[in-house]
């Protein structure tokens, strides 16, 4: 499947070669007659926003390009994805299993939310395919993994995992959001589910919180469903935002992972760093199978500094270039000292215990030269 949209696949309204942005609530019908069309879907109208708009529609089959899917389901952030395939795909007693170093709020749904409704979670320690030998025999409902994962960029046998997940009869949802689609399409590995931020790279200019899910129709049309219910719909200027964001995905994300490749190699080499996590790195525990799967290593580049949190807080504090922000995935390089920007509530302690080594420092490169985020990063270090 190309991910190149055909001229005949632009369907947009008086051949506006941009989506219109179709910022209205709710649809007319011309009389009692177009609307029973409608209802017996001999129409391909709209009705209600929170049943669909052409705008999301719109980015939605651009989406589904890129992720190499047969269709995609925007949310109202990368949350309401993940809280919404939960609560599709789980019931009472079901079993998910979710790898411990995952995105810190998928985490805690599980934990916190999930279990309340009856939900069994598992959450073995290592992101590896082979920890999940170590859980207890007999189905699983959903076997979900980041990948790759946040924040030491770990990618797990994905195959191997694909085929755990079926021998199971789980359902296997991969949340690829700090590869994106334009370096890593989960679905051509075996996942039925790929899980998508749109806030970080697709939308990739920190202006707009948005989420997806991209996998066969069926899966996607029962979420969409769903969706009416629990009405975390997308709203139409957000699409806008998704669908034109779309269209650069790939030439950012690909400068991006050139810059931040250069960079992990300047970080290696530099007194003062204790350790590196790229995947672009030969260092890196899973480089092999990062080359397998990505066409890139991606723009997050995490590093840990000798001695102290301390010098994690100096650090940060010293940059001139990235911004010191949450999040990642913009043209803006952003930094922070990843376990008191992310688990300030728990502190160093409770993230340690989570596997979060304190006094880790998470980088996202943006579009800026790399010569200058270099020299930054340089004298930076040398201050410490
Ligand atoms: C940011 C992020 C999310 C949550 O997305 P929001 O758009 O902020 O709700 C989920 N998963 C990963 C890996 C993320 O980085």
């Amino acid at each position: 499947m190309s991910k190149n949209m055909r001229r005949d696949e632009r369907k947009q309204t008086k051949k506006s070669l941009a989506p219109p942005i179709f910022q209205t609530a709710t649809f007319t019908f011309d009389s009692s007659d177009d609307l029973e069309a409608f209802h017996s879907s001999e129409t391909d109208a709209f009705f209600y926003t929170r049943y669909g708009n052409p705008t999301n529609e719109a980015a939605e089959r651009r989406l589904a390009l890129q992720e190499g899917a047969e269709a995609s389901l925007l949310y109202a952030s990368g949350m309401a994805a993940v809280s919404s395939v939960f609560l599709s795909l789980l019931a009472p007693n079901a079993r998910i299993v979710i790898p411990q170093e995952s995105y810190r709020h998928t985490r805690d749904i599980a934990e916190g939310l999930l279990t309340r409704y009856g939900v069994r979670v598992e959450i073995p320690v290592e992101n590896t395919a082979e920890s999940l030998e170590t859980l207890p025999e007999g189905p699983v409902r959903v076997l979900f993994a980041e990948i790759p994962s946040n924040p030491t960029l770990r990618i797990p046998d994905i195959e191997k995992m694909a085929e755990w997940a079926q021998n199971r009869r789980a359902r296997f949802v991969v949340d690829s959001t700090i590869a994106s689609p334009a370096l890593f399409r989960p679905l051509e590995h075996g996942a039925d589910l790929a899980v998508q931020s749109a806030t970080k790279y697709i939308g990739g200019h920190n202006d707009v919180v948005a989420g997806a899910v991209s996998g066969n129709l069926d899966i996607i049309e029962a979420l969409r469903e769903q969706q009416a219910l629990l009405g975390s719909i997308l709203g139409p200027q957000e699409a806008f935002l998704v669908e034109r964001g779309l269209k650069t995905l790939e030439l950012r994300v690909r400068r991006i992972s050139d810059t931040a490749l250069k960079l992990a190699e300047f970080l290696v080499g530099h007194s003062g760093v204790s350790r590196v996590h790229y995947p672009g790195l030969e260092s890196h525990p899973d480089h092999r199978r990062a080359q397998k799967y990505m066409s890139a290593f991606g723009g997050i580049i995490s590093f840990e500094l000798d001695g102290n949190h301390e010098k994690a807080d100096e650090l940060v504090n010293t940059l001139q270039i990235p911004v010191l922000a949450p999040g990642f995935g913009g043209t803006e390089s952003q930094v922070e000292h990843h376990v008191k920007m992310a688990y300030a509530d728990i502190g160093i302690e409770g993230a340690e215990n989570r596997g979060v080594p304190a006094g880790l420092v998470r980088y996202s490169v943006g579009l800026e030269d790399f010569e200058v985020l270099r020299d930054d990063l340089g004298e930076g270090l040398k201050k410490l």
